[in-house]
């Protein structure tokens, strides 16, 4: 029988932290890797130096904003995440925790294995690709945090972040610190907090300065402004004869299209990509999926607020994006989040805090605020520069609550499956906030969408192909492979199957590198 051939071992979709590590662990294997991005190749010029230029920071493809940065709007929840090559890493704050033991104890998904034992070392391989460190100096708001955990008796719950940034010396050039030479130059941190713009000084330790730069001169190609609509078994209907993926671009306006061929896929398209693709999948090209797609989506249950200053020397946009955290109980965590000088974007989204039970009594509390403080709010609206002057403080908390994800007409909706509905008003966390704000002078502000609909935030949405022993319980088994296909794995944050109640990268990255641990080099494969 003539062996068929194929344009690539493996097609992986989406090259955010699942794709990056399986694009570096699949070459160093010997296999042949295409990694197909929908989002650009950006570099340090691309990126914006400040949010107002709407062009270069979204991801709006109907406007033609060709971005890093994506926000989706859903019935319960609103979504941030990142696109491009290097997907979240190219937006996110750099921030590298490890959960607590809560996680890996789960009920969800520690009948699988022991979690804690298996991921430890993956932890470690995790934090050493990404050069993480201990952010080496506090800030303003920082400083601040300090103070509040003071007042709260739990100064020793407060620590620097750990977080990928090479901290050198500020502007000067180095060679590769990190790989023995093999990597990129590196650049030290100047500390102008727009990590979350995209380093423009080459000092943020994003997956295309490591992970990806590693894979391609292991063999692997990228290809960006390419979305994957369609994955088809070849020959048989389990994939056990490889699959033809099909892609469009993604920024064209003429209808670039074209297929390759492949033995395996890897779904890493992150929640919203996979997801939304394997649901679409599910009713096309692979019934066997499990029904389970779209069930268990977990957020970290976050409440973004702000703190604006009314003093006139304050300033917080210095430092690194995140640069501490306090964890303010068992379950529950607060990190102040800083955008640069001149990136005041957020102001148009934010509105006083005014919980309560329906929008009706939200909207009046907003106007009796606005009435009771005129020169204060007006003060706030027009700050002059927002970012210098405003301080968002990021909390997080485990709840064992769950999203479901289905497709509708236009991409995809939202339901609560497992307990409460997200929550925009969290009492501990605007108490916190107060408490800032009376350190730093200043008064508290949130998210518009939060205070008006109660619909929170998140940058950390998680789940949607979640493990299980069977097809019943889960979307893919505790190795990663998809139930119902062959050589088909999930490797992106749709794979979390607790809540991690951190800041969610580092988990995603040992969790990559423990499903591609388990793939066998390709002279020892059926692929060989
Ligand atoms: C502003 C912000 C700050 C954050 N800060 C932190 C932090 O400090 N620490 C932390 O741990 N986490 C942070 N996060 C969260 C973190 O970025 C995500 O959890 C992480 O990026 C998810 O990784 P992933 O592998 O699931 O996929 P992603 O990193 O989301 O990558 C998925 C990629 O797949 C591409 N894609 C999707 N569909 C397709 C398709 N059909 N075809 C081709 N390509 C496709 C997307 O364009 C994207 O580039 C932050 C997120 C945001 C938005
Ligand atoms: S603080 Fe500035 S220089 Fe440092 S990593 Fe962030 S964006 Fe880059």
């Amino acid at each position: 029988m003539q062996k068929q051939s194929y344009d690539y071992d493996y097609i992986i979709i989406g090259s955010g932290f699942g794709g990056s590590v399986s694009a570096l662990r699949l070459s160093e294997k010997g296999y042949k890797v295409l990694v197909i991005e929908k989002g650009k190749k950006l570099t340090g010029e691309d990126f914006p130096k400040r949010n107002w230029n709407l062009k270069r920071w979204l991801w709006m493809p109907l406007f033609r904003f060709f971005g890093l940065f994506k926000i989706t709007f859903f019935r319960h929840i609103t979504v941030l995440s990142g696109t491009g090559v290097g997907g979240g890493s190219l937006v996110y704050a750099n921030t590298l925790p490890v959960p607590k033991k809560e996680f890996f104890e789960a009920e969800s998904w520690s009948h699988l294995a022991d979690w804690q034992s298996e991921l430890k070392n993956f932890y470690k391989t995790g934090l050493k690709m990404l050069g993480a460190e201990q952010n080496p100096q506090l800030e303003t708001g920082d400083k601040a945090l300090l103070k509040v955990a003071e007042d709260i008796g739990r100064k020793d719950h407060f620590e620097t972040t750990n977080v990928a940034v090479y901290f050198g010396e500020p502007d000067v050039i180095v060679p590769d610190p990190y790989f023995k030479g093999k990597g990129p130059t590196r650049t030290g941190c100047i500390f102008c907090g727009g990590c979350m713009l995209g380093c423009k000084y080459n000092a943020k330790n994003t997956l295309d300065k490591n992970y990806l730069y590693l894979a391609q001169q292991a063999g692997a190609a990228i290809q960006p402004e390419s979305g994957i609509y369609d994955v088809i078994p070849l020959d048989s209907s389990t994939g056990s004869q490889g699959y033809k993926v099909r892609w469009k671009s993604s920024t064209s306006i003429f209808s670039k299209k074209g297929d390759y061929t492949c033995r395996g896929i890897i779904f890493s398209g992150g929640v919203l990509g996979t997801i939304r693709l394997m649901l679409d999948l599910k009713q096309s090209s692979l019934p066997e999926l499990s029904e389970n797609i779209g069930t268990c989506i977990r957020t970290n249950s976050e409440n973004l607020l702000g703190v604006t200053t009314f003093d006139k020397n304050t300033v917080f946009s210095d430092g690194i994006a995140i640069g501490s955290i306090l964890h303010t109980g068992d379950n529950s965590h607060i990190e102040p989040v800083r955008y640069s000088a001149g990136s005041g974007f957020w102001r148009l989204m934010m509105a006083p805090v005014a919980p309560g039970r329906n929008m009706f009594i939200r909207i009046l509390k907003i106007i009796a605020v606005t009435i009771k403080h005129p020169i204060k709010n007006f003060k706030i609206i027009f700050v002059r520069d927002w970012a210098k002057k405003t301080q968002i403080l990021l909390f997080m908390q485990s709840i064992n609550s769950h999203l479901r994800f289905s497709r509708r007409l236009f991409g995809l909706k939202s339901s609560v499956e497992k307990g409460e509905k997200p929550t925009a008003f969290i009492p501990e966390a605007v108490s916190l906030a107060k408490k800032f704000a009376g350190i730093v002078n200043g008064q508290p502000i949130t998210l518009l969408t939060e205070t008006l609909f109660g619909i929170p935030t998140t940058a950390h949405i998680l789940g949607g192909a979640v493990m299980g022993e069977n097809r019943k319980e889960g979307v893919i088994d505790k190795s990663g492979k998809v139930f119902g296909y062959e050589n088909m794995f999930v490797c992106d944050g749709s794979m979390i199957s607790a809540n991690p109640g951190v800041n969610p990268a580092l988990t995603i990255l040992a969790l990559s590198e423990y499903v591609m641990s388990k793939i066998p080099e390709k002279k020892k494969s059926s692929f060989k």
